[in-house]
């Protein structure tokens, strides 16, 4: 992606992720499961809020929202209560959403949390809330030329965390970082799957050295949230440049179109008219709850990489690189299992195949390789069976046809020369074409290397190296006595 001067950029993140490992919704027993339904068929009393229905706490989502916490180093307050925000809106038929809130005697489920960068700056989040999902809204044709909107309650009542993060970073490339980490950390606690439509949701705010606050609303993956903080940096900086100032506004991000569309200009900030919600009662979070809930975590991504550097001998790069996704930290372990040389295997996986991914657009998951494909190949390298180089050959026709790597070097010839006999004829031949070369070579041991070169170039690189320094030299040493 293009590299933006980034001078004086301010962007806060603000992410709602829905807990998809639930089998119910926050405050009903309607089932979690709403896509594919038909619309408005996955709903019950509360969560359209009819008259007389009452709302009761999931306590899963309190387990898993604790677990998140935990993660991302917040402090938990003890006392946890819902706050009913008040808005007229068709996608909560209630007219208010039950969330939380920071002020008015509110807490949000945890305060002070960070994520650490892999340079070591720390990003603060401010709070993490528990909230419902509100309906999902959709238009005939576009959100500024529809003359009908459709309202679907199916996904209303689904549980969120919100979490907020201070405007610390500095560029869209930490914010990706740390989504990135975000999205790990959800997939290691498996609370989320990230690649469920609609699980994720991200607002993103961006300032610029003097500007005002713009607020990106509605992008609908981690991988956009790049992107359209590039465009913004791009647009507000050629406003800039012309003379004309920056508003403080709310957009919209179009990904079809990769570009942000003004939605409204916000003068100051909208009163929800935020009160406790009585319907709930508060909820103690003791001290033994939280130690229950940290005991019960499975090992966390900067851990596992960390175990990775310990038991598998990879470099700190590496082992972050394979821990940024739970599915290919857990394939590298699996390939380690049928691998005599795990760091040989960590390089293919965290940079060969990264690249290749990188370069075609696609996921492991599609190119539908086994793990034991990885393991062959960092086998056959660190035997000594194929160079490094010519393995490369057999990578890459490995990723595109699914074969074996051992299979595809025999067929293409790619394993490493180390017959004597052969070698022997071949300097036969390289000594007898290059008369002049041989002279030199005699004179003055550096141009010796233009003689394996051709060595090399005659077999593409597939004589064993130390095979054909040995035998150059015994027969230059040969040539010299016979003088
Ligand atoms: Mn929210």
């Amino acid at each position: 992606m293009h590299e933006q001067d980034t001078e004086g950029v301010k962007i806060g993140l603000e992410v709602h992720c829905q807990l998809t490992s639930l089998a119910t919704k926050l405050f009903c027993s309607s089932p979690s499961d709403y896509r594919g339904k038909p619309p408005n068929t996955n709903i019950c009393p509360v969560c359209i809020g009819t008259p007389g229905s009452l709302p009761v706490l999931n306590r899963k989502a309190v387990t898993h929202a604790a677990m998140i916490a935990l993660a991302l180093n917040f402090k938990i307050p003890e006392r946890m209560l819902f706050f009913r925000k008040n808005y007229f809106y068709p996608d909560m038929a209630k007219n208010f959403q039950i969330t939380q809130y920071d002020r008015a005697g509110g807490v949000p489920f945890a305060t002070d949390g960070h994520i650490t960068l892999d340079s070591g700056k720390r990003i603060r989040i401010g709070r993490m809330q528990l909230e419902e999902d509100p309906a999902k809204l959709s238009y005939d044709g576009t959100i500024e030329s529809s003359t009908q909107t459709f309202v679907d309650y199916n996904r209303a009542g689904i549980t969120l965390v919100e979490i907020v993060t201070d405007p610390d970073f500095e560029s869209p490339r930490e914010a990706r970082e740390f989504l990135n980490k975000l999205s790990s950390i959800l997939e290691h606690l498996s609370v989320s799957d990230l690649n469920l439509e609609g699980s994720v949701r991200c607002d993103a705010n961006i300032s610029m050295a003097g500007g005002r606050r713009v607020e990106v609303k509605n992008i609908s993956s981690f991988k956009e949230v790049e992107r359209a903080l590039n465009f913004e940096i791009t647009r507000q900086r050629s406003l800039t440049s012309k003379g004309i100032k920056v508003m403080q506004e709310t957009r919209h991000w179009d990904e079809i179109r990769r570009i942000t569309i003004s939605l409204r200009l916000k003068e100051e900030e909208q009163d929800y008219r935020y009160f406790p919600e009585a319907d709930l009662v508060p909820v103690t979070l003791t001290k033994q709850f939280v130690q229950d809930v940290k005991k019960g975590m499975p090992e966390m991504p900067e851990e596992r990489a960390k175990r990775f550097q310990k038991d598998y001998h990879l470099s700190g790069e590496t082992a972050q690189i394979l821990v940024r996704e739970k599915a290919l930290a857990d394939f590298f372990e699996e390939a380690a299992k049928h691998s005599k040389d795990a760091r040989q295997l960590g390089s293919w996986l965290a940079v060969d195949l990264q690249a290749y991914l990188n370069e075609y657009g696609k996921s492991l998951e599609e190119l539908k390789l086994t793990p034991k494909h990885f393991a062959e190949m960092a086998n056959m390298v660190s035997s000594g069976e194929v160079s490094r180089g010519a393995a490369k050959t057999a990578f890459v026709e490995m990723l595109k046809t699914g074969r074996m790597p051992r299979s595809i070097s025999e067929e293409k010839g790619l394993k490493v020369i180390s017959d004597t006999g052969f070698v022997e004829s071949l300097i036969d031949k390289i000594f007898s074409e290059n008369p002049q070369a041989v002279q030199d070579a005699l004179k003055d041991p550096k141009a010796v290397n233009f003689l394996l070169g051709q060595i090399m170039r005659a077999t593409k690189g597939r004589v064993d190296p130390a095979v054909a320094n040995r035998l150059v030299r015994e027969r230059l040493a040969a040539a010299k006595g016979s003088k």
